[in-house]
């Protein structure tokens, strides 16, 4: 709240390194939905191609996406934050 990444468009271009400011800005505003690299919406998650990566207590899941836009490729991290009982029957499509 009231920590907004400040960066322009104009700060996406040139560079292609995945600088600290770009990974905060896709974790905490973009959400993942975003391509780090260039911006662009059109992104790919490749769910089924996921790892779980690490030992217990520091397991994360990584999985790999890529930029239509760009051709970029990087790797989603993934933690269990928390766990709730799923009711007796969960409804089906
Ligand atoms: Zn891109």
């Amino acid at each position: 709240m009231g920590n907004t990444i400040d960066l322009k468009p104009s700060d996406l271009e040139g560079d292609e390194s995945l600088t600290e400011e770009r990974k905060l800005r896709y974790v905490n505003v973009d959400g993942g939905k975003r391509c780090p690299f260039c911006g662009s919406s059109v992104v790919m998650c490749s769910y089924e191609k996921g790892q779980f990566v690490g030992d217990q207590g520091r397991l994360h899941l990584e999985i790999p996406s890529d930029c239509l836009t760009c051709k970029k490729e990087w790797i989603d991290f993934f933690t269990l934050t928390d766990v709730r009982e799923a009711p007796d029957h969960i409804e089906g499509d």
